[in-house]
């Protein structure tokens, strides 16, 4: 038997927990969205399915933040790896980002590269950003692994000791289309609202026996948009005494780069230094590198601007 639905789950994030089992987990399907980030640059089939992964990953990871207006970015970088920049960020459901890579060197490497011919030795950073209390977190950790969910897996086992389970799947609709799907599940023994999280105890039971079912959770399903977040986690936790689903979030393509913005910024700056960065005909463009695209600001309009 197989559930479907009349409308693909997409572009959606939900939480849940497992009170019995002291577990928080977390499900997310990007569709629409990922093609709408895509779609601003050319990027080749391989890189396509990298900004899928991280995407789902930022998603997944951001959906986790209580503060609503707080930021989640994920950046990965290498000195001499193929893919030198990753950069995906995450605000209030809006998801941005960019990949910077040498071409040339990727063609040489086939359709399938690993992670680690991709990115050689190179470093994931998580940063957790609150809005309301302006506090910043930020956590490093080696690129290693299968794939991208493995080093974010290690970030939160090594950097903050929870134990963790990552999983991504990405596939091609019948349209070419990727659909990227994720699931995050952490034992928590103090609750969403966290506390001591340090782990003296080596053993956690209840833990091994949500990881083992998450961990049955195949690829295929997580971007399946026929199977709706609900069923999933039904599949995986359906005889567990109770889980609670927590709230959904609506996911969209959003970047911060609008033209109004970058005239606040621009005009922050002397005359003078305006000036120097106008070309010939008096405009100051700004590149958005999420976007793939600049934005021209007059001097003129600058200055009117201050009256
Ligand atoms: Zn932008």
């Amino acid at each position: 038997m197989r559930d479907t639905v009349a409308t693909p789950d997409l572009d959606r994030a939900i939480g849940f927990t497992i009170p019995a089992r002291h577990a928080r987990g977390r499900l997310v399907r990007l569709g629409p969205v990922v093609d709408q980030i895509l779609a601003a640059h050319a990027y080749p089939p391989a890189i396509e399915r990298l900004l899928g992964e991280a995407l789902t990953l930022t998603a997944l990871l951001g959906s986790t933040l209580k503060d609503a207006g707080g930021q989640l970015t994920m950046q990965a970088q290498t000195e001499r790896g193929i893919v030198k920049l990753l950069v995906c960020d995450y605000q209030g459901g809006a998801l941005r980002g960019y990949v910077q890579f040498d071409a040339d060197r990727l063609a040489t490497l086939g359709a399938n590269p690993s992670l680690f011919a991709m990115f050689n030795q190179g470093y994931l950073a998580i940063t957790f950003d609150q809005a309301t209390t302006g506090e910043r977190y930020q956590g490093i950790v080696p690129l290693e692994g299968e794939s991208f969910s493995d080093a974010a897996e290690q970030y939160f086992v090594q950097s903050e000791q929870i134990p963790t389970l990552i999983r991504v799947g990405t596939r091609r609709d019948a349209d070419g289309k990727l659909i990227a799907g994720g699931l995050f599940l952490q034992h928590l023994p103090d609750g969403e609202e966290g506390g001591e999280r340090l782990h003296s105890r080596d053993d956690h039971p209840e833990w091994e026996h949500v990881s083992t079912l998450g961990g049955t959770m195949g690829s295929d399903e997580l971007a399946d948009p026929e199977l709706t977040l609900e069923t999933l986690i039904w599949r995986l936790f359906n005889e567990e005494r109770e889980v609670r689903a927590l709230s959904s979030v609506a996911l969209s393509r959003g970047c911060r780069c609008d033209t109004a913005h970058i005239r606040q910024v621009l005009a922050k700056f002397p005359v003078e230094e305006r000036e120097a960065m106008a070309d010939d005909s008096g405009l100051i463009t700004v590149d958005c590198a999420f976007c793939a695209r600049g934005f021209p600001v007059s001097l003129t309009e600058l200055a009117s601007e201050e009256l």
